[in-house]
């Protein structure tokens, strides 16, 4: 059997995928359609090393998916044979604490999570609709980004706010980047093989950017909440502050609530305080030519991601890891330095040359060789995870069918 997967992360105005085989190649054809819904969308195609982009003149969802299937189709030559889609799913609620192969109660069950998820989940569900009535033979799989943390025991997943908001509307903290923080905790196992039995704090710094704690492989604790806007600074959302600002940015702008959201999700963060971009590395140039707010910028996200590891940490007995990951994560020494520099009670202690000359897309180990916590950089590879998942629920649901 063919173990070839096409992983589909859809957007409200994008659709992003990818065919891997399930291993640590790099992935057969990849590409995204970008701007659905407006009349300049368009797709590529990556594939071999080379790069095609075509129009979408139908310019939704289904075109996008279609312009997939027609690529497959004329080009046998990249030799695609599909065994199944994998689909990443944002919010998964209370529902969903694993992958799962997607049948109509599913699809309802995702659905139902969009109150949470309210621009990412009806994306989902139509890019998982589109893609069963194109790739109709083909088993689909949903993998949610909430569902690592579904290990959260209630003291940590709860909000100090009254229980019945829990018990009639489900209010609790779900988390997100569960994928990557999976696929890091695998590969933690794999260069430790005591990590198991160890903790560690992962720091998933992108233009999103999140924190978890894991015990025995497990999350323990993350600082994203109900949405992803609890917790670290980030390209654009502020991360945690006082609720009360909402109102107040509503009252003063003259604007909703939901406009006040917007404020805090879209023109905060790292851009909000630099006002030049939310882009890390923009403002590491800017910094490095003296620029005052690129600067302040950068300490105040260094400083909250170091404020947040160090919350999660308090739900663990000892901590043997720190990991880096994400863009940001993986590329940035200036981050990964001033992070680590406020952790030094924590036992982290790194070598600022290793870290410095650390090679891009590669795993390193930058801490002191007698620092009682290893510091690691992993790429991180959620796709990756997606296609594993997606072939093992494939071959499970096989053999149950040939066993029953
Ligand atoms: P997303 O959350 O969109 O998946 P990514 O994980 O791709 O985000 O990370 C994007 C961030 O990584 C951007 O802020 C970008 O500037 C930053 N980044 C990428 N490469 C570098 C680099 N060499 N130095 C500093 N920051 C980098």
């Amino acid at each position: 059997m063919t173990d070839q997967v096409l992983v589909i992360n859809c957007g409200s105005s994008s659709l992003k995928f990818a065919v891997l085989d399930g291993t640590e190649n790099p992935p057969i054809l990849e590409g995204i359609a970008d701007r659905l819904g407006s009349e300049h969308s368009s797709i590529t195609f990556k594939h071999n090393g080379t790069k095609q982009e075509q129009r979408l003149y139908d310019n939704d969802h289904r075109a996008a998916v279609a312009a997939i299937k027609k690529w497959i189709n004329e080009h046998p030559e990249a030799d695609i044979s599909l065994a199944g889609v994998g689909h990443r799913v944002v919010h998964g609620g209370e529902t969903f604490s694993q992958s799962v192969t997607i049948n109509d109660e599913v699809l309802k069950g995702i659905e139902d999570c969009s109150v949470f998820a309210p621009l990412h989940n009806p994306a989902h569900v139509k890019g998982i609709k589109e893609t069963q009535a194109l790739f109709g033979d083909l088993p689909q799989v949903a993998v949610f980004d909430t569902a690592f943390h579904q290990t959260l025991s209630a003291d940590q997943y709860l909000y100090p706010i009254p229980m019945r908001l829990y018990r009639e509307h489900h209010f609790r903290k779900y988390g997100f980047h569960g994928t990557s923080y999976r696929y890091i905790s695998q590969k933690l196992s794999e260069l430790d093989p005591a990590y198991g039995a160890e903790n560690a704090l992962i720091a998933h710094l992108g233009n999103g950017a999140s924190v978890c704690a894991t015990c025995n492989g497990q999350s323990v604790d993350t600082s994203m909440g109900i949405t992803p806007l609890e917790g670290l600074m980030m390209g654009t959302r502020s991360g945690s502050l006082d609720p009360s600002l909402l109102s107040f940015i509503a009252d003063a702008e003259g604007i909703t609530m939901e406009d006040a959201l917007n404020v805090l999700n879209k023109e905060s963060g790292l851009k909000g305080i630099s006002e030049i971009s939310n882009d890390c590395r923009t403002l590491e140039t800017a910094q490095a030519q003296g620029d005052d707010r690129a600067q302040l910028a950068l300490d105040m996200f260094s400083s909250r991601a170091a404020k947040h590891l160090a919350s999660v940490s308090t739900n663990l007995s000892s901590l043997e890891h720190l990991v880096f990951t994400g863009g940001i994560g993986e590329n940035s020494p200036l981050i990964r330095e001033a992070i680590c520099q406020r952790l030094q009670t924590l036992g982290i202690k790194i070598d600022r040359n290793t870290n410095q000359t650390a090679p891009r897309g590669e795993i390193s180990c930058i801490s002191l060789a007698d620092a009682p916590v290893k510091v690691w950089i992993i790429p991180t590879n959620e796709e990756l995870l997606i296609a594993q998942d997606t072939l093992h629920l494939i071959n499970q649901d096989t053999a149950t069918t040939h066993s029953a």
